[in-house]
């Protein structure tokens, strides 16, 4: 087998800083827009950071349309529903002030309106056709909310296929927004545990990233067509997903004890943008990858700060809680890895063999899993053993980031896994 010798690296351009969201409209209108469905969280529309993004695109004399029908956790329906509100607006220009399941609705709105065809078009295979996008998209402009999923740097959007209850992706380059305005001030109003998902979830992207099979242990391509956005881990990567692992570690105590402390705040927001420029390229894998099931198959659990009008396991939650298994299984792969993610969260590694790079960087992860307030394992969210064979199947055809994992899977092996999962301490 001929081994890759070659990766790339895509970022969104990024504006950073308290007060950024007042540009949104000078930006936009520098990228030739003029009429821009805007795509809020329902929970802000009467917020600042859509009154404030309403009023800049309207002071730069855009035409703004407000769309608050987004879905926290969005399904193929509000997809839908979001795709055709995008194609009945004839819209040059979209933005969205959110989280992760904003930015993915507004590029899902972007993608449709643009290239109309059937939702599983472009969806991932097996369950969607895979089909590459045809082209370029309108400008997106993403403004993220809650410092967590980094979806302003990635061209990946997430939704729940009802029927099949699954979560699945759409990813392509070009999905990727053209601009992240991360405005620190847009993260004051998150309740508690909502924030602490988010950290959860850029510290698990940033680890998975820096884990993942390198680019150069995997098959070269037939063709330069074929090479996708997430490609293992690489040099590049690797310095954005170090410093992310740092900076959660070290502020994401602090913005839970006190909303107000502004600089850590910031640090959150930093991280999670940087985290996003790491796994955008390198990607994600096993804790993703089983995180869709635990979110999709959810019965009845409600978590604090969330909308109760549905059970959900948040997604931050739904990674982490099988993170702890993952890494134990993975880090014989990579010991040194491991070891130097355990550092980066703060452990002290100085006498460390490589066999305890498993047990350094679970005992950093749990410890502060404690400290913040997680569910202890998959147990404590609804699941119990019965459960495994159907949250395998779930999490088998996630073949885009399986294949990342630094050691094969199968069947078997997630079992284990999902079992290892459903107690973390
Ligand atoms: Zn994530």
């Amino acid at each position: 087998m001929t081994l890759e010798t070659i990766f790339t690296m895509n970022m969104s351009s990024i504006k950073f800083g308290a007060g950024a969201t007042r540009e949104v409209g000078y930006e936009m209108k520098q990228l030739g827009a003029q009429r821009v469905m805007v795509a809020a969280d329902p929970a802000l529309v009467y917020e600042e950071p859509v009154s404030i993004t309403l009023a800049s695109l309207r002071g730069a004399g855009l035409d703004a349309v407000l769309f608050d029908r987004v879905r926290i956790e969005p399904t193929d329906v509000s997809f839908k529903d979001a795709i055709q509100f995008a194609t009945e607006g004839n819209f040059d220009g979209y933005v969205a002030v959110g989280g992760g399941s904003t930015v993915d609705t507004a590029k899902a709105a972007n993608l449709y309106a643009t290239y109309p065809a059937d939702l599983l078009t472009y969806v991932n295979a097996p369950i969607g056709q895979g089909q590459p996008v045809p082209g370029r998209l309108k400008p997106l402009i993403a403004i993220p909310t809650t410092a967590g999923t980094g979806s302003e740097t990635t061209g990946v959007a997430i939704f729940d296929f009802l029927e099949k209850r699954v979560k699945i992706g759409i990813s392509h380059t070009y999905l990727r927004p053209v601009l992240g305005i991360v405005d620190p001030n847009n993260t004051r109003t998150l309740p508690r545990m909502v924030a602490a998902c988010t950290g959860w979830d850029v510290l698990c992207h940033a680890i998975e990233s820096l884990t993942a099979i390198p680019f150069d242990e995997r098959p070269a391509l037939e063709h330069p067509s074929l090479r996708t956005a997430y490609q293992g881990a690489n040099p590049i990567s690797d310095v954005w997903a170090a410093r992310a692992i740092e900076l959660v570690s070290q502020n994401m105590e602090c913005v839970l004890d006190d909303p107000m402390d502004d600089k850590a705040r910031a640090q959150m927001s930093l991280a999670a943008t940087l985290a996003g420029i790491g796994f955008g390229n390198a990607g994600v894998h096993l804790p993703h990858a089983m995180s869709y099931p635990v979110a999709g198959l959810v019965r009845q659990y409600v978590p604090e700060g969330y909308p109760s009008d549905h059970p959900m396991v948040p997604h931050g939650m739904a990674v982490i809680l099988n993170a702890p298994a993952v890494f134990r299984f993975t880090a014989p792969a990579a010991p040194q890895r491991h070891l130097y993610a355990a550092r980066l969260m703060g452990a002290d590694i100085s006498d460390a063999r490589l066999e305890d790079a498993a047990e350094l960087l679970v005992g950093a992860i749990v410890a502060l899993m404690r400290r913040t307030g997680m569910p202890n394992g998959l147990g404590a969210v609804g699941y119990g053993p019965d459960d495994v064979d159907e949250l395998v199947a779930g999490a088998l055809p996630q073949q885009r980031l399986n294949k990342l994992s630094p050691r094969p899977v199968d069947a078997d092996i997630f079992k284990q896994l999902f079992l290892d999962a459903m107690v973390c301490w």
